[in-house]
C-alpha cells in the first residue's frame, strides 16, 4: 500500500502512469506532476478510462528544489519516480533528501550547458542517502535498466566468468516521418552526436561519432546496421561486473536518419550553445526540438518492433559460452495498451517495476545504487508479468563479433 509521485508527463511519464495504475495491489495513491499540469490531466484522464484508477495531478518546476519539497511534504509519497529530463535529477534528489522520500530515475544527470553524462554527480549522493536511510535507484529504464539487470542475471545464473558484453539496441519500427526521434529529441541528439566510447581491459577507448558499424543479426527483426555509441550503463557495468574484459553498446540507425542528422549537424542545428537571433538568444537544438514531432505523438503511427538485449560471452563449467538475452516489443501492441510507442513503453515499464520493488521493500537498501547491484530475480520475474517478456538464446561462442 504505497503512495507514489511521478514527475514528468512526457512519453515515458504516460507509460509509467498507466503501469503504476495497473499495479493496484501495490500503489494506492498516485500523483503525476510536471511543469505543464494540462499534460498531467490528459494522461490522468486516459488512465482513468483504461484502468478506472484516479490519478492526482500537480504543476511543479522540477528545477526548483523548494517547490519540489513543498509538493512532496504536502503529498507525502513513499517514493518519487523521476521521468522528467536528466537535467532535473540533482534537484529532485536534493528534494528527496529534504522531504525523506526514496528516489528512482531512468537516465543519469547531465548539465544542460554541457553535452556530458556520467554517474559521478549522482554517485556523490551515496553517503547522504545512506545517512538519511533513503534509497536512490539509478537508471531503471530499458537501457540503462533492463540491460543492467540482464547482465546481473547472466552473472548470477548463466556464467562462472563474464568476459565480453555487447549491448545491442534495435528499433525496427517505422513512424513514417522523414526524421523524428523516439524520445526527447534534445537528449537523444546530444547522446548520439558525441564521440563513441567503450571499455576494454580497464581503459576507456574512443571512436569518432558513429564510425564503427556492425551488421548484427537480431532475433525476430533480422540483420540491422548497428553503430557503436557511448551509453551510460557502460560506466556502472564496467565497475560492477567482475572479470569483464570488454563492454560496448550498439544502436541501430537507418541511412535516412543518419543523413538527416549529418545535415542538421553540418548546418549547426544541433548546437547546444545560445546564438543571437533577431535580438534574442536561442539554443539551436531547443529550436529544433520545437520543430520535430513530439515523441509522445508517434504512438499511433509507429509500426514494427524493437529488439534490445545483451550478447554476453564468457565461461560456464569450464567451457566457452555465448548467449543473447533480449526482449522484443511491438510498437502497435504498446499503443493498444497504453497509447504509446515501444521506446516510451520499454522505458516506462521498467521504471514502474523498479518503483514496485522499492515500494514493496523487495529492493530497498539505503544509498545510491545502479540496477545490477540489486538481486535480478524479482525484476526478471516482473518483466515477464508486466509486458516485457525476455528470452535467452545460445549463440556460437567462436563466432566473430565486430
Ligand atoms: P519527454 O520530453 O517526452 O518528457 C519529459 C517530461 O518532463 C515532459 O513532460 C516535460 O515537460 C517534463 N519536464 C521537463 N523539464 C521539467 C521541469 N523543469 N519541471 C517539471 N517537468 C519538466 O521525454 P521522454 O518521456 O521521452 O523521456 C523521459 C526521460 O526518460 C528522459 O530523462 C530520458 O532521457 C529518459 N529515457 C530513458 C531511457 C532508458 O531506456 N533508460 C530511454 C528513453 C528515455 P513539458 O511537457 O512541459 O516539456
Amino acid at each position: 500500500m504505497s503512495k507514489v509521485l511521478i514527475i514528468g508527463a512526457g512519453g515515458v511519464g504516460n507509460v509509467v502512469a498507466h503501469k503504476v495504475a495497473q499495479a493496484k495491489e501495490v500503489f494506492t495513491d498516485i500523483m503525476l506532476a510536471s511543469r505543464n499540469e494540462n499534460k498531467c490531466r490528459a494522461i490522468a484522464a486516459d488512465v482513468k478510462n483504461a484502468t478506472g484508477v484516479t490519478i492526482k495531478t500537480a504543476r511543479v518546476d522540477a528545477d526548483n528544489v523548494q517547490e519540489l519539497v513543498a509538493l512532496m511534504k504536502a503529498f507525502q509519497p513513499k517514493l518519487v519516480l523521476n521521468v522528467a529530463l536528466p537535467y532535473q535529477d540533482l534537484p529532485i534528489m536534493d528534494a528527496c533528501l529534504h522531504a525523506g522520500v526514496h528516489y528512482l530515475d531512468t537516465a543519469n544527470y547531465e548539465p544542460s550547458h554541457l553535452a556530458k553524462f556520467e554517474y559521478s554527480w549522482q554517485w556523490a549522493y551515496k553517503e547522504r542517502f545512506e545517512k538519511a536511510g533513503l534509497m536512490a535507484l539509478l537508471g531503471s529504464g530499458f537501457d540503462p535498466g533492463v540491460t543492467n539487470v540482464f547482465c546481473a542475471y547472466a552473472q548470477k545464473h548463466l556464467f562462472d566468468e563474464i568476459h565480453f558484453v555487447d549491448i545491442m539496441d534495435a528499433n525496427a519500427g517505422d513512424h513514417g516521418y522523414a526524421f523524428a526521434t523516439n524520445f526527447n529529441p534534445e537528449i537523444n541528439i546530444r547522446e548520439i552526436t558525441q564521440r563513441g566510447r567503450f571499455w576494454e581491459k580497464g581503459e576507456w577507448k574512443e571512436t569518432d561519432p558513429l564510425s564503427v558499424k556492425w551488421v548484427y543479426d537480431y532475433p525476430v527483426v533480422g540483420p540491422k546496421d548497428s553503430y557503436l555509441l557511448y551509453h551510460e550503463e557502460l560506466e556502472s557495468l564496467a565497475k560492477n561486473i567482475k572479470g569483464l574484459k570488454r563492454i560496448r553498446f550498439f544502436m541501430t540507425f537507418s541511412e535516412r536518419y543518419l543523413t538527416h542528422l549529418r545535415v542538421l549537424e553540418n548546418v549547426g542545428m544541433t548546437r547546444i550553445d545560445p546564438v543571437e537571433f533577431q535580438g534574442q538568444k536561442i539554443v539551436p537544438i531547443q529550436f529544433l526540438k520545437a520543430l520535430l514531432p513530439d515523441p509522445a505523438s508517434l504512438g499511433p503511427r509507429t509500426k514494427g518492433k524493437t529488439c534490445i538485449g545483451c550478447e554476453i560471452t564468457g565461461i560456464k563449467d569450464g567451457k566457452p559460452r555465448k548467449v543473447f538475452i533480449y526482449n522484443v516489443c511491438d510498437h502497435q501492441e504498446c499503443y493498444a495498451e497504453v497509447k504509446s510507442q515501444a521506446i516510451s513503453y520499454t522505458t516506462g515499464v521498467p521504471a514502474a517495476i523498479g518503483g514496485l520493488l522499492m515500494a514493496t521493500d523487495k529492493w530497498m537498501k539505503p544509498g545510491v545504487w545502479n540496477m545490477e547491484e540489486m538481486d535480478p530475480d524479482a525484476f526478471m520475474a516482473e518483466l515477464n508479468k508486466r509486458g516485457l517478456p525476455w528470452q535467452v538464446v545460445e549463440r556460437d561462442p567462436s563466432a566473430p563479433s565486430a
